[in-house]
């Protein structure tokens, strides 16, 4: 169990750091008291095996301390995020049937909004200025050890809710025994010192976003690592941080590469204490791989995961044949194909575009409460992403988009991810996303929304025809709008279920 994984590496590691935040720092023994403590406190208020305990909180210490905590009382985490208002929360608490919900004192509000409508029972607030019951419970002897047996195979660990960018959420139940294999499986491939206790981690992606529970937290924890944690990202606070805390891994996502690559400009940063960058949960510009490493000599790795796979699923080796725009290759114990897009079943040759399916110890046991979503996702122990791609002759990926967002053009299929990397090329580009939007004459027509770079200006003519220069014609967006920003997920994805609501009207 993933218990279990975290005990091992508090024998092996005990007086090595394992949390830092700002200035506190909690070695392996000191963390794992802490754990077994809310754990007995928990326990004595009746959580049992297989409750749902909801976390709604930061990137702090407290975050692995309930985590652990909760999965040693044999329940199932709720991963929450804490921007959610009042309904998103009130749909997944009541969907899940959470009992206890762990909640940053600031977000109480948007709890007790929708309370009386839940099933929870008990609310353990956590202050990061005063006494609040999380830290009276941790003054619990840890005397009452929970002693229900977990079945790593059947219990649910975590109930991953589906960020949603492309539609309703739906929970990804993630057993232990996916998350520990998703963690050894990462631990294969990711950090270049595996296992020393000498990796120092910055972690700035959200632990209640599966990425950073997995690649960042549990992985580091694996390793005897060093998880340094920051609860939000600032672009110029981030960059002193590394100065200062010297980290030497820094699992990123796309929108913090490129606030970093625009920030560089202005104030010149060393990081080559980094050895080990990576990126993943969005597409990855091509030019941002570039020009990140000829301003920092460090080097972006992409993978590719989601939410059903625990997540990691591909990525490109750390040490070994890197493809700059490939998600690289499936990690160990990982089968994966691209097949049919209309009949999923056909094996379609290299270099081909068809839907990414995926097979392994990490795909998730199913969606919660909802079977037939399950059938459809998990076909014959395979997991239909959605996501469409294509393999190359030396068995690299390249996601080209989502099922859902491919652009159907006068009868032509545009993939936006083909078309963003086309304009992010250009200089005074700073953020894209393309989409389709309804057209009566071609059916769907490409239109890109861009924002340039602080005190850049461009106009729509000049980069349609810069896109002209560089794509075939029914490619080149015939739209582009301006905007000052992209609407994003908390993990900085852009929102292109919203983009098409605002820019669909029909001409
Ligand atoms: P939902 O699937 O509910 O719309 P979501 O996008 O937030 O929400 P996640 O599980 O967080 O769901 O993200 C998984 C998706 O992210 C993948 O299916 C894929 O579309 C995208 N993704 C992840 N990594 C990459 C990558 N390297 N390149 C392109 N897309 C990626």
């Amino acid at each position: 169990s993933l218990p279990d994984l975290f005990q091992r590496s508090v024998e092996k590691y005990e007086n090595k750091i394992a949390v830092t935040f700002y200035d506190k720092a909690y070695s392996y023994s000191l963390l794992n008291d802490s754990i077994n403590r809310l754990a007995s406190a928990l326990v004595k208020r009746q959580v049992k095996k297989d409750d749902r305990v909801a976390i709604m909180l930061p990137n702090c210490p407290q975050y692995p301390i309930s985590y652990y905590a909760s999965l040693r009382c044999g329940a199932t985490i709720v991963q929450i995020n804490p921007m959610y208002k009042s309904s998103e929360l009130l749909y997944v608490l009541n969907d899940s049937q959470t009992k206890v919900i762990i909640v940053l004192d600031q977000l109480l509000p948007v709890v007790e909004k929708i309370l009386h409508e839940t099933s929870v029972t008990t609310i353990i607030p956590v202050s990061f200025e005063k006494e609040s019951l999380f830290h009276q419970l941790l003054k619990d002897p840890g005397d009452t050890i929970p002693n229900d047996k977990v079945d790593p195979k059947e219990d649910i660990a975590v109930l991953q809710y589906t960020g949603g960018t492309t539609g309703r959420s739906k929970g990804a139940m993630l057993t232990h025994y996916n998350l520990v294999a998703n963690t050894l499986q990462s631990a294969a491939t990711a950090h270049i010192k595996t296992n020393t206790g000498e990796e120092r981690v910055l972690t700035i992606s959200p632990l209640f976003h599966v990425y950073g529970m997995t690649s960042a937290m549990n992985l580091t924890f694996y390793n005897g690592g060093n998880l340094i944690l920051v609860p939000r990202f600032e672009v110029e606070e981030v960059v002193k941080m590394i100065e200062k805390t010297k980290p030497t891994s820094f699992p990123g996502v796309p929108t913090m590469y490129i606030a970093l690559l625009n920030y560089y400009k202005t104030y010149k940063f060393d990081l080559s204490c980094l050895k080990t960058c990576t990126s993943g949960s969005a597409p990855l510009p091509v030019e941002v791989i570039n020009r990140f490493n000829e301003v920092s000599g460090t080097n972006v790795a992409e993978g590719y995961g989601l939410s059903e796979a625990s997540p990691v699923t591909h990525r490109n080796p750390i040490s070994g044949l890197q493809k700059r725009g490939s998600i690289g290759i499936p990690i160990p114990n990982t089968d994966a194909k691209v097949v049919d897009i209309a009949t999923g079943e056909e094996d379609l040759p290299i270099g081909e575009v068809g839907e990414l399916i995926i097979k392994g110890p990490q795909i998730m046991k199913g969606y919660w409460n909802m079977p037939e979503e399950t059938a459809n996702t998990i076909r014959d122990g395979w997991l239909y992403t959605g996501d469409l791609a294509m393999m190359d002759a030396d068995g690299f990926f390249y996601i080209v988009g989502r099922k859902k967002e491919m652009i159907l053009a006068s009868g032509f299929n545009v993939y936006p991810i083909e078309v963003e990397d086309v304009i992010y090329s250009h200089s005074k580009v700073l953020e894209a996303a393309v989409i389709g939007v309804p057209d009566e004459y071609r059916g769907e027509t490409v239109k890109a929304i861009v924002v340039t770079k602080e005190n850049e200006r461009i106009t729509e003519d000049e980069l349609i025809q810069f896109c002209r220069e560089r794509l075939s014609a029914y490619k080149v967006p015939k739209e582009i709008a301006f905007v000052e920003e992209l609407p994003k997920t908390a993990v900085g994805k852009i929102l292109k279920r919203t983009l098409k609501e605002m820019y669909s009207v029909s001409k």
